[in-house]
């Protein structure tokens, strides 16, 4: 009973974390180019001048004017405000509804599969993680340590107490071993870097949370997925060449999510 009206909870909660996951889409890159520009600055001894952006979630993202609570309500405050930001009346991002309602998806599906309301939570947040790297690294070819540690740590908390932490932690291990020695000799052969060291990251704490047996069937899936997208674009988009770079993390992510699932059932 306990447990039943905990995962009604979490599901009535799970669109303000995809509130937070776009807040995070968005302002994310933002923070970063600020991050490095700032950094460049300093190597080539230039005056900084930051343009002023505070990046809080209380701050409209256009124009970072501060919001009201019922303007950051999942999807009612997207209706509410007519799509418009209430300060300068420039539409809103669709990213806002369309991952409250993923993450409403999301926590009904995996409600379906895990009866206990803790490992509820910390599964909602590694699928959270996952989506919200995706849109990121989809949009620009960067996956966010912190969306991997929000993974890693949920991960091996799922895992105390129980008696495979131990072949979670080495298939942690192995897999980026295994995908960092790839990376490696493939940039080396290749002369450019082939895989960014995000999808290696990302491979390993996936690795922790699904463990060893999933090794194979995560990086098979991603890699599967990852060739028919590119032949696919091949096809349709003239913009796309051989050269071009796609991003390998929603692969990952997409096909670590499959495994989940199938496993969970
Ligand atoms: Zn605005």
């Amino acid at each position: 009973m306990m447990d039943q009206s905990l995962t009604l909870a979490i599901i009535f909660l799970s669109p303000f974390l995809g509130s937070y996951s776009a807040y995070f889409c968005i302002n994310w890159p933002k923070q970063q180019d600020l991050l490095w520009r700032r950094e460049a600055h300093e190597i080539l001894d230039l005056e900084f001048k930051p343009i002023s952006y505070s990046g809080s979630f209380w701050k409209s993202d256009c124009c970072q004017k501060p919001l009201k609570i019922h303007h950051r309500l999942p999807v009612m405050g997207y209706i509410l405000n007519q799509r418009r930001c209430p300060s300068c009346n420039n539409f809103l991002f669709k990213l806002y509804p369309a991952l409250e309602v993923t993450h409403l998806i999301i926590a009904i599906l995996l409600s379906l599969v895990i009866p206990n309301a803790i490992s509820l939570i910390l599964n909602l947040l590694i699928l959270s993680a996952l989506v919200t790297l995706s849109r990121i690294d989809f949009k620009t070819g960067y996956i966010p340590d912190e969306c991997c540690l929000v993974i890693l740590v949920c991960a091996l908390t799922i895992q105390l107490n129980t008696h495979t932490l131990s072949s979670h932690v080495l298939a942690m291990m192995l897999a980026f071993g295994a995908l960092f020695l790839l990376r490696y000799f493939f940039s080396m052969f290749k002369n450019q870097e082939v895989m960014g060291l995000g999808d290696v990251k990302l491979y390993s704490v996936m690795a922790a949370w699904l463990g060893p047996s999933a090794l194979t069937s995560i990086l098979l899936g991603a890699s599967l997925m990852a060739i028919l997208y590119t032949l696919a674009m091949l096809i349709t988009n003239s913009r796309v060449s051989k050269t071009s770079q796609i991003a390998f993390g929603p692969f990952l992510a997409i096909s670590g999510i499959v495994v989940f699932f199938y496993y969970a059932q």
